[in-house]
């Protein structure tokens, strides 16, 4: 593997940036943190304004939610919780040689006898200490030279000039100083593997771990931070652990990218009108302008990874937006950007000129236009066949 170079450190941003991001959020109010959930749902829309400056600004989405009347139903359920909690207490059971037993199977290591795999101890006060007990976990572990496994270590990632702390499920860290992220979940793995969707969800949310613990690793020489992450899942429709390693560089180059993206804030704050602010003790009419005065990018998937996401979908579905049907849906009609356009060019007279909105000179056909007439006459045919059966 590679050594992995230095990576350029988000920006902290300037005093007069700082102020206007607490500006926005409301001046008493404490910035929300973040987690990295949070961080990978960023990853996961890049082309949204609207939640880059609500997260750069720290401002707490669910609240946000709530106070315009659209809350959201975001989040685990207490029994996925409590299940998913009894799953990774099995994984990491018999002092983590099971874990351990997964990553040998996966790597075709030899596992490590249980007394020469080291546990050490992380609990310190406050995440800013157990940080620091991680880092400092990691930096012994390396020069000793043998098998790790940190649970639940605690790291740092600087987001906008704040830090935001992220625990991964576990760390293992090998002889030869490489350390891989563990992520567990409860969703089940069958015939080796699972719903793309959830394994795109957990690789995302992975590479932002492993993004922080690159930046433990540049100040320590020897350490390597490996690019594929172990994911433990249930194996079949069991409770017995199965592990697949999952290759996380692409999520990190858009991570990377997101995060530098936040910076530019500043941007997006300086086009808001005068007085803008999502402070949650504004009127609701009040909040509601602020948050359109921002442009959103709003796709079903944000149902599954952004707060705000009931709010987006009912302004999306009232502007008759395309975006609403999903991003393939989007990707496929071209220039026609609303649901009454798409409907209109489907109506159109086949003997007229298809020019598209997009420019299309008139009398050119426009493939989009084509194919939505055709889909329309075969539509009509289909219903007169089944009315004269
Ligand atoms: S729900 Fe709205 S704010 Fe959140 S990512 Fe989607 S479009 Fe952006």
């Amino acid at each position: 593997m590679p050594r992995q170079t230095p990576q350029p450190s988000t920006p902290a941003p300037t005093t007069a940036l700082r102020q206007r991001l607490a500006e926005l959020r409301g001046p008493a109010v404490p910035p929300h943190p973040l987690d990295a959930r949070a961080l990978a749902a960023l990853a996961a829309n890049p082309g949204c304004e609207r939640r880059a400056l609500l997260d750069g600004a720290g401002v707490d989405k669910a609240a946000l939610a709530a106070a315009l009347g659209s809350p959201s139903a975001f989040g685990q359920s207490q029994f996925a919780f409590v299940r998913g909690n009894a799953f990774e207490a099995k994984v990491k059971a018999d002092g983590g040689t099971e874990l351990l037993r997964l990553w040998c199977e996966r790597t075709g290591c030899e596992p490590p006898a249980a007394d020469d795999l080291s546990l050490p101890e992380l609990s310190a006060a406050g995440p800013e200490g157990r940080a620091a007990r991680t880092a400092l976990a990691l930096r012994e572990a390396t020069a000793a030279g043998g098998w790790s496994l940190l649970n639940h270590p605690m790291l740092a990632l600087e987001v906008a000039g704040s830090p935001a702390y992220l625990e991964p499920d576990a760390v293992v860290v090998q002889p030869d100083g490489r350390w891989t992220v563990v992520e567990i979940k409860s969703f089940p793995m069958i015939d080796d593997s699972a719903d793309a969707a959830k394994v795109g969800a957990a690789a995302r949310q992975a590479a932002v771990y492993v993004l922080a613990l690159q930046r433990v690793a540049e100040r320590l020489p020897g350490a390597e931070v490996n690019h594929s992450v172990l994911l433990v899942c249930p194996k079949d429709f069991s409770n017995l652990p199965t592990a697949s390693l999952v290759d996380v560089r692409k999520q990190l180059s858009v991570t990377r990218r997101q995060l530098a993206r936040l910076t530019r804030v500043e941007d997006i704050a300086a086009a808001l009108p005068d007085g803008t602010t999502f402070d949650l003790e504004r009127p609701a009419d009040e909040l509601t302008a602020a948050v359109e005065s921002v442009d959103a990018a709003y796709a079903p998937d944000c149902l599954a990874a952004c707060e705000l996401a009931f709010h987006c979908r009912e302004r999306a579905r009232a502007a008759g937006a395309v975006q609403a049907l999903g991003r393939g849906v989007r990707g496929e009609l071209g220039g026609l950007t609303t649901i009454g356009a798409v409907l209109a060019a489907a109506e159109s007279d086949a003997d007229a000129p298809t020019g598209s909105p997009a420019g299309r000179p008139a009398g050119e056909t426009d493939p989009t236009v084509a194919a939505l007439r055709r889909a329309a006459a075969l539509r009509a045919e289909a219903l007169e066949a089944a009315a004269c059966r």
